[in-house]
């Protein structure tokens, strides 16, 4: 492993926080942040455990749905619903919701804090938002130049 590699920091802080937390750091839990951190789109969770498979981490695609929902519940992955694949959080290490963007093209995702007005109509009516969704499927900067 590259000695300064971001992906690698950045895994290891989300390791960190989980430990902080008292949360156990099984092997895959830590196989799973790692991957999800190197990897430069969302991935599948069958995808991912074909990734930790081939990298020869043996597990079983339940255990990998739980870490991966085990990793959403504590705000270190999120769930792209409209492509049903997971991305590393790249903000703060605490369950939260956020808007992301999707490039339909490299797979790149921004995450960005759902707008304060946003969250103010879902709640509307005395609505109870208990999970909000909010992604842009489309293209990058990089990908509108690349098909022009
Ligand atoms: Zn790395
Ligand atoms: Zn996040
Ligand atoms: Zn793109």
């Amino acid at each position: 492993m590259p000695e300064n590699c971001n992906a690698c920091e950045r895994s290891e802080t989300a390791s960190e926080a989980l430990s902080e937390r008292g949360a156990r750091l099984t092997d895959l839990r830590r196989d799973v942040l790692q991957t999800l951190h190197h990897s430069p789109k969302p991935v599948g969770a069958y995808e991912l455990f074909d990734q930790l498979k081939e990298a020869g981490k043996a597990s079983a695609p339940p255990a990998v749905y739980r870490v991966l929902d085990f990793l959403v519940e504590q705000g270190l992955a999120h769930k792209l619903q409209s492509l049903s694949a997971y991305t590393a959080c790249k903000s703060t290490p605490h369950a939260h919701e956020a808007f992301f963007r999707i490039c339909r093209e490299c797979g790149q995702v921004t995450e960005t804090a759902v707008p304060a007005s946003l969250k103010d109509v879902a709640a509307q009516d005395e609505f109870i938002a208990e999970h909000l969704v909010v992604e842009a499927l489309g293209l990058c900067r990089e990908c509108q130049e690349s098909t022009l």
